[in-house]
């Protein structure tokens, strides 16, 4: 085989048709908890100031650090043009738009979603790619500890729809106000005055930078300090261990089951108050399938009157991972109903208008328009998977007549032409067929005749 002169870059893949039925099918579910929960759509765009991302999720967090993927400006010397990275996550992009489009002056609070590709330059592993997808939820303008049980419940709502519910842990904590986590940031850095030497060195620069990126270090020696070293719960005011014990008691009333974790932390300068993730029982904290929190002050940290604010974002990938180990199986609707063969200029001319025909009645339709004899695009239509194929040669397009085999059954027969459209109609059930059409908004289908 000779050399491929193109692949797709690493740590990026394409999803392809056998996968996209689980894309759809998750999507589906999103849209519908999301919808039903008066959540609307937003899409921001996929690449962003650098500078919002740096402001928003951190400077020394390994997203902004080491995962930013910048995009090249134009030109050196187009000074107005700024730097910009692709969106690594969808928060900071939508409370920008919130800001920007002034939606504090909507009724309070403002829920929105979105999905689509996020992009980290990560290291390329199994469920860590350079572009994955995220579904996302945001609630905006208020703070209350039911707002984050809503949430927490409309994402409950769809793992269960998708059915992975059981395979997941959630996880959860409260990381406090955002003094509380600056005394115990001081708190650490203390505790660290002449262990220093101990530390790896990726750490000690952390211990400078971000400390509390310590807590979840992989590194053993930092893991064994930390054992020792003053923990974030004895920082947490009681007004949050209020909050927090409220939330808890909404998670139970509503059903939901959770483990509390206090060195949950999340690796995001943004959060405070409650943070959760959803792992997978049997890994644990590695490929979690989604996580969030509150952000009380992102917004205002991002230029924007001070909002507060909670959210979620799911992985797709992993997610469809979760669904396949399962065994979920999302419905395929791309099968082929009819494949329609022909031989000869009339016949082709026929079937091009037949094709159209049964396609606008909502049947998947495939025709061999190529020159191959009858026998090689019977072959094809046993590949295409076709549940029937109709057959237009010379001698039936003479006669006025097709003929209609059933695949599985091996069985055909000649028929009228004229009658072959119900009878396919018939065969399949009329429940069956897929009918595509735009409703305004009133609930009236359009007329295809206008406009
Ligand atoms: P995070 O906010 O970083 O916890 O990301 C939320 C979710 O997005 C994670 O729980 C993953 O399911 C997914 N995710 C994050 N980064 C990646 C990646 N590099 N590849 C695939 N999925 C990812």
């Amino acid at each position: 085989m000779s050399e491929l002169k193109y692949r797709s870059p690493k740590g990026v893949h394409d999803v392809l048709p056998a996968d996209h039925q689980y894309m759809t099918y998750i999507k589906k579910a999103v849209r519908h908890r999301a919808r039903q929960a008066g959540y609307k759509r937003i899409d921001p765009p996929i690449f962003e100031e650098r500078a919002l991302f740096e402001r928003g999720i951190g400077s020394h967090t390994d997203i902004v650090e080491k995962e930013l993927f910048n995009v090249g400006r134009k030109g050196a010397a187009d000074t107005a043009d700024k730097d910009y990275a692709l969106r690594p996550e969808f928060t900071a992009g939508i409370c920008r738009s919130y800001i920007e489009h002034g939606m504090q002056e909507l009724p309070q609070p403002v829920e929105l979603y979105a999905i689509g590709p996020c992009f980290r330059y990560d290291r390329p592993q199994k469920g860590r790619y350079r572009q994955f997808h995220q579904f996302d939820f945001e609630v905006i303008g208020l703070s209350d500890p039911s707002i984050d049980a809503q949430l927490i419940h409309v994402v409950w709502k769809v793992f269960d729809d998708l059915k992975i519910l059981r395979r997941l842990n959630l996880q959860i904590n409260n990381i406090g106000s955002s003094d509380d986590r600056k005394n115990y940031v001081q708190a650490l850095k203390d505790y660290f005055v002449g262990k220093e030497r101990n530390l790896p060195e990726k750490d000690r620069e952390r211990l400078q930078t971000n400390p509390l990126r310590l807590l979840d270090s992989k590194e053993e020696d930092t893991q064994i300090l930390i054992k020792m070293a003053p923990t974030l719960d004895q920082f947490i005011h009681p007004e949050s261990k209020k909050y927090h014990t409220a939330l808890l008691e909404y998670l139970d009333a509503l059903g939901i089951t959770y483990t509390q974790n206090t060195s949950l932390v999340r690796g995001l300068d943004y959060y405070n108050q409650t943070v959760f993730e959803f792992w997978d029982s049997s890994t644990g904290a590695q490929n979690a399938v989604g996580g969030g929190g509150r952000y009380d002050y992102l917004i205002e940290q991002l230029g924007g009157k001070a909002t507060p604010g909670v959210g979620f974002a799911g992985g797709m990938e992993r997610i469809l991972w979760h669904m396949q180990e399962a065994g979920v199986e999302a419905p395929n609707k791309d099968q082929v109903d009819v494949f329609v063969a022909q031989l000869g200029p009339e016949a082709k001319k026929k079937c091009l208008m037949l094709v159209s025909e049964l396609r606008d009645l909502g049947i998947h339709t495939v025709g061999a328009l190529g020159e191959a004899s009858l026998k090689s695009q019977m072959r094809l239509a046993d590949r295409f998977q076709a549940r029937y194929t109709l057959l237009l040669g010379q001698m039936e397009v003479k006669e006025d007549t097709i003929i209609l085999r059933d695949m599985a059954a091996g069985k055909q027969k000649q028929m009228p032409f004229s009658k072959v459209v119900p009878e396919i109609v018939k065969l399949l059930g009329a429940e069956h067929l897929d009918h595509y059409s735009l409703m305004d908004k009133f609930g009236k289908f359009s007329d295809p005749g206008e406009g």
